[in-house]
């Protein structure tokens, strides 16, 4: 631990929303861990993310009363990585740490993260996780385009552990739906990777709704990458040049004197195929539109309703 007005060597940042009991589990297991094996100065920051749940509001009052832990709450729930942005902005270490509260990653792997300090960025891997199949199956897909869209070789976890320099940049780019590992991304290539086993959740449900999965997957799409515009733009000329290559055929055959009959069908099919294509690229654009709209009426990533505890020494 260290005193308030001193700079920890780490800060330990958590997206907290309607959680239980177990998050105080978590702060006294990172305690444990911070006293016995890593023995360095930390502090733990603690982003309520609009909870709803009154237990949740009088634990967290509990634990701003402990050493070095900081609760900051925001004024509604803006999803997680706008949580974990606010606790990134609040922490002071030359290192950060994120995790989750529901106890899935182990505070007590924190150590193998920090024997990779020489990169800029280490991220937990489970090589099998404790979810549902929806859930698997969804970050399954976001794995993967992880992979495609950002460059990742290696599978992300919540838990990570990011250097300063890379944190600030990542708030130097100003957007109102942040995507951490796009964010990351933007700032470094030195990604390293720990095995370390995935829990089942002290929590029970997630707190992920299908809705806020798609929302988040679609922020990666739309809002931190030109991947769809992309695809779009070669599909475009894909079909184009199928389009232009039948042209060529059916002229040849006229030239040939070979009868070309009028194919109501094929007709139907192209004008739908390219009226869809088309009308997804405008939708896609739309969505483009809609994300800058946000950024230049400068729409927060989150705003701050109170901080308990210990306070920032910046
Ligand atoms: N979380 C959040 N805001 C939300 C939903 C979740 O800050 O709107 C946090 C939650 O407190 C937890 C993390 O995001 O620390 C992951 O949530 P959960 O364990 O419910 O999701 P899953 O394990 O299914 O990814
Ligand atoms: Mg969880």
């Amino acid at each position: 631990m260290t005193a308030p007005s001193q700079k920890p060597r780490y800060s330990v940042v958590v997206p907290v929303y309607n959680t239980g009991d177990c998050l105080r589990d978590l702060v006294t297991r990172l305690q444990c861990v911070f006293a016995d094996t890593i023995k360095a100065s930390f502090e733990i920051i603690l982003v309520d993310d609009g909870s709803m749940k009154e237990s949740t509001k009088t634990l967290l009052e509990d634990l701003a009363r402990e050493d070095g832990v900081m609760v900051v709450r925001l004024t509604r729930n803006f999803g997680k990585p706008g949580a974990i942005l606010c606790g990134l902005e609040a922490s002071r270490g030359d290192w950060m740490i994120t995790i989750d509260d529901d106890l899935q990653q182990s505070p007590e792997d924190i150590p193998l993260l920090i024997a990779h300090e020489g990169h800029d960025m280490v991220t937990a891997t489970h090589a099998r996780k404790q979810h549902t199949l929806l859930q698997r199956s969804t970050s399954w897909i976001k794995a993967i385009f992880d992979r495609a869209v950002l460059g990742y070789q290696v599978k992300l976890s919540p838990l990570k552990l990011i250097r300063r320099h890379v944190v600030d940049g990542m708030l130097a780019i100003k957007t109102n739906r942040p995507f951490i590992p796009a964010l990351i991304r933007q700032v470094t290539n030195d990604v390293a990777s720990v095995p370390s086993e995935h829990c089942k959740s002290a929590q029970g449900r997630s707190r992920y709704s299908f809705k806020k999965r798609w929302g988040q997957f679609s922020d990666l799409l739309v809002g931190n990458s030109n991947f769809l515009m992309q695809v779009f733009t070669r599909l475009g000329f894909v079909v184009a040049g199928l389009s232009f290559a039948l042209a060529a055929g059916v002229i040849a055959r006229k030239l040939m004197g070979i009868p070309t009959q009028a194919g109501w069908s094929s007709l139907m099919v192209a004008i739908l195929l390219i009226g869809g294509l088309n009308l997804a690229a405008i939708g896609i654009t739309g969505q483009y539109f809609i994300r800058l709209l946000d950024i230049t009426s400068k729409k927060p990533a989150f705003v701050i309703r109170e901080r308990m505890g210990a306070p920032p020494a910046k």
